[in-house]
């Protein structure tokens, strides 16, 4: 019994009480992307397996120690998504999109699902925002994308946190640099974790992104890519960087970010904060050339980023950042017997028509309990109908905030309430830009909009 009440380790619900600031993240970044000509791309949470493995890459945490994989009833190899990039790809082969005037750019928000260790800012079900942009080789399109990440931190108000780039090159200038890599890697061979001695082969690169303590060690003293870049590379990673200057964004060149997934080439970046310990990244992304042509397409340069939604929400938290309240109720319809209970149901669905938020008691509870409830839900206006009002076709409505009752007629209520909210919305609305509360005001507007 005690199992069906509790909720899989490493994922979360969203409860009523928070689902706004969900929302707001949520529309906030869709938005975003979409000024930057990005759409929504929605793909299936379950994909063929071998989709992951061969664009992942079979030698990476992800697909070796992390994926959720299951035969199904039809004994397919199925894989939950553990990241967004993969079967945004395949969709974008599938339905022929390289035949579509380049570049194309996709945005999406998707759960994803990861085998980890749970903890705060880690989960096995979490939420990703991203986005992709596939037909351009140009590094004005990684500045680009990495510019959508950089709003998105802007627009909510983040200030502490670092945006950090690296280039690790192309199949062509990785070749040397593995073997540098692999030299390096066998000197200290007996020290590497049983993962990373088996990467030691077939994927040297893998073992700088391994999180075992020792490995992260000798990492960190390993040579690095940008040692090793071909003239096209290094000349790529130039651009980017003067696209990024010119576009006034900040950034730290950090020649260690390699990235956990194996499709990516040149350009790497994370944006990384203090405020979350050990789950420093919350946006990570960068160039993938080779990998629609890794899955069965033609050559398409392509790039993006993922941005975790808890994450997010956790960094707000923590710098303190207060999201626009939920939308408030409008107003509360009290009701003393049953003819006024059938009138609170017809008004509260004109207003609702009206595009107002309009609550009535449908429980049948006393007015004592009904104003208390409208007390609880925060409602802007109540209004109390009874027998008397009926028969006299007018209705006191009172304003919560300042306690002022005004007289609004039955027969055109719906229109009289709308005025009566929204003069008094403006002139809340007035006196906060008089005082220059520019925080009040935006949480104001959540609660009226
Ligand atoms: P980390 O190094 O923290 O494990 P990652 O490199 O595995 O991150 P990516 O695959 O680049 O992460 O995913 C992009 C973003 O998704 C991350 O920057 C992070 O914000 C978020 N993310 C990744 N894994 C998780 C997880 N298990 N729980 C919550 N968010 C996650
Ligand atoms: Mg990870």
């Amino acid at each position: 019994m005690a199992l069906i009440t509790k909720a899989i380790k490493g994922t979360q619900d969203v409860l009523p009480a928070d689902s706004h600031k969900n929302q707001f993240i949520e529309s906030t970044v869709l938005e975003i992307a979409s000024e930057f000509g990005f759409k929504e791309i929605r793909t299936p949470v379950f994909e063929h397996t071998e989709l992951f493995t061969r664009s992942v890459g079979d030698t990476t945490d992800v697909v070796q120690k992390e994926m959720y994989t299951f035969d199904d009833k039809g004994g397919r190899s199925i894989t939950l998504r553990p990241e967004g990039t993969a079967g945004a790809a395949r969709a974008f082969l599938e339905h022929g999109l390289q035949n579509e005037p380049m570049p194309q750019k996709v945005s999406y928000l998707t759960s994803c699902y990861r085998y980890e260790k749970p903890q705060a800012g880690r989960l096995r079900e979490f939420h990703q925002f991203g986005i992709e942009c596939y037909g351009a080789e140009s590094p004005a399109a990684d500045a680009e994308v990495i510019s959508v990440g950089n709003e998105v931190f802007g627009f909510l108000g983040i200030d502490r946190i670092r945006l950090e780039i690296n280039s690790i090159g192309c199949p062509t200038c990785r070749k040397e640099y593995q073997t540098a890599l692999k030299a390096y890697f066998e000197s200290r061979k007996d020290e590497l974790c049983p993962t990373c001695l088996e990467r030691l082969d077939r994927n040297p690169m893998r073992i700088l992104d391994c999180k075992s303590p020792i490995c992260h060690e000798i990492a960190a003293g390993a040579p690095i890519i940008l040692d090793y870049l071909c003239d096209d590379c290094r000349e790529h990673f130039e651009e980017v960087k003067k696209y990024l200057e010119e576009m006034n964004i900040s950034y730290e060149v950090n020649p260690h970010i390699v990235r956990g997934l194996d499709y990516y080439t040149r350009t790497v970046f994370e944006f990384v904060t203090d405020s979350l310990g050990a789950q420093a990244a919350v946006c990570a992304g960068g160039r993938y050339d080779g990998l629609i042509e890794e899955i069965g397409g033609s050559h398409v340069p392509a790039l993006g980023f993922g941005m975790g939604i808890e994450r997010l929400l956790l960094l707000l938290e923590a710098q303190g950042i207060e999201l626009p309240e939920a939308k408030k109720c409008d107003i509360y319809i009290a009701n003393i017997g049953k003819n006024a209970s059938y009138k609170a149901a017809a008004l509260a669905t004109e207003l609702r028509q009206s595009g107002m938020s309009a609550q009535f008691d449908v429980v049948g509870r006393s007015l004592k309990a009904q104003m208390k409830y409208a007390d609880k839900i925060n409602a802007r206006y109540t209004t109390v109908l009874g027998d008397d009002d009926i028969a006299s076709g007018i209705a006191k409505v009172k304003n919560m905030e300042t306690g002022e009752t005004t007289e609004i007629n039955l027969e055109d209520f719906a229109d009289s309430f709308m005025d009566l909210s929204l003069q008094s919305a403006a002139s809340e609305l007035q006196n906060l830009v008089s005082d220059d509360k520019s925080v009040d005001i935006s949480k104001f507007l959540g609660g009226i909009m």
